[in-house]
C-alpha cells in the first residue's frame, strides 16, 4: 500500500495543527500530555491535574475504559470516570483526552472530552475510527503494536474521509523480541511519519517501554529530534497505580520533564522560543 493520499505531505502545502481545547499539537510546539493510566479517584484526579497543569502541560489524560492484556486486571472506572476527569480538568484549565474503546461509547465520551484516544488494540477498527471521526473532536491515533507505518496511515485516512481532518499520531512502541522493554520504541518510525504526512506525530515512551525511568530520556530525544509532543503516565503515588504502575512517573519527575523539554527546545531553536504548552 502506498501513503493514502489525503495524507501524503504533497498534498498540503503547510503541516497541520491540530487543537484540541486550549492545547494545539504541531505547528513548531511541544505539546505535553500527562496523567494517569487509568481515572482511579476524585483526590489522585485532582493531584494529577494540579501537577500538569503547575508544571505547564498542555493537557490531561485519563484512561475510563481499560483494554487490559488480563480481564482479571482492573478495567477501570467506565462511565463513572469521565465526570471525574472532566472536573479535575476544568478546575485546572485543561483540556482532555480519554479513548473510546467502542463504538457505542463514543457518544458519552465526546459529551465529556475534548479529544478521543483511539488505542493500539483499536488502531484497525473502522466503524470505531468512523463513529469517533464524526463527532468531529480531534483524535489521538495510536499505532497498533504490529501495524506498520502504512497501515497507521491507512486508520488515519479513515478519519479524514469522514471530513474530520484533526487527527494527531501517537507512535507507543511496536512488538518486539527482547522482553527488557515492554515494547520498541520506534523513534525513527515516528520521524518517517513526519516525512510522509502532514500531520501532527507525537511519542508515548511510558507505553513504548513499560519502564519510569526510560521515560524522561525518551521525552528529550523526542523533543530535541521534531517531534510535536509526548503523552506520559503521571500519578501521585506511582507504585500504586491501578495499572501500569512500572511505567509510571510522579508529578516531581513530570515537572522536571517539561522544564528539560523547554530547555532542550529553546536551545535548539534558531529564532523562536518554543513552549511546552504548543
Ligand atoms: C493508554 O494510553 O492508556 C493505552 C492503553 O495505550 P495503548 O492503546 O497505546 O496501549
Ligand atoms: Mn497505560
Amino acid at each position: 500500500m502506498s501513503t493514502p493520499s489525503m495524507l501524503a505531505q504533497g498534498h498540503h502545502s503547510t503541516n497541520r495543527t491540530v487543537t484540541a481545547g486550549s492545547a494545539r499539537f504541531g505547528g513548531g510546539g511541544f505539546t505535553l500530555v500527562g496523567g494517569p493510566c487509568s481515572i482511579e479517584d476524585e483526590v489522585q484526579m485532582e493531584a494529577v491535574a494540579s501537577a500538569v497543569s503547575a508544571a505547564g502541560g498542555a493537557m490531561l489524560r485519563g484512561g475510563a475504559y481499560k483494554p487490559r492484556t488480563s480481564p482479571y486486571d482492573f478495567q477501570g472506572l467506565g462511565d463513572a470516570a469521565l465526570p471525574l476527569i472532566a472536573a479535575a480538568a476544568r478546575r485546572h484549565g485543561l483540556p482532555t483526552v480519554v479513548e473510546a474503546l467502542s463504538e457505542t461509547q463514543v457518544p458519552l465520551v465526546a459529551s465529556r472530552v475534548d479529544m478521543i484516544q483511539i488505542g493500539a488494540r483499536n488502531m484497525q477498527n473502522v466503524p470505531l475510527l468512523r463513529a469517533a471521526a464524526k463527532t468531529g473532536l480531534p483524535i489521538l491515533l495510536k499505532r497498533g503494536p504490529a501495524a506498520s507505518l502504512d497501515e497507521l496511515l491507512g486508520a488515519a485516512e479513515y478519519v479524514l474521509l469522514e471530513g474530520n481532518e484533526n487527527v494527531v499520531l501517537c507512535e507507543r512502541g511496536i512488538r518486539g523480541f527482547d522482553t527488557n522493554t515492554r515494547n520498541v520504541c520506534d523513534l525513527g518510525g515516528a520521524l518517517r511519519l513526519k516525512e510522509l504526512t502532514h500531520l501532527p506525530v507525537i511519542l508515548d515512551p511510558s507505553h513504548a517501554t513499560g519502564r519510569r525511568s526510560l521515560v524522561e530520556p525518551l521525552v528529550l530525544a523526542a523533543a530535541a529530534a521534531g517531534l510535536d509532543g509526548a503523552i506520559v503516565e503521571v500519578h501521585p503515588d506511582p507504585d500504586r497505580s491501578k495499572s501500569d504502575a512500572a511505567q509510571a512517573i510522579d508529578p516531581a519527575t513530570f515537572a522536571r520533564i517539561a522544564a528539560r523539554v523547554r530547555a532542550v527546545r529553546a536551545a535548539l531553536a534558531d529564532e523562536e522560543v518554543y513552549a511546552v504548552a504548543g
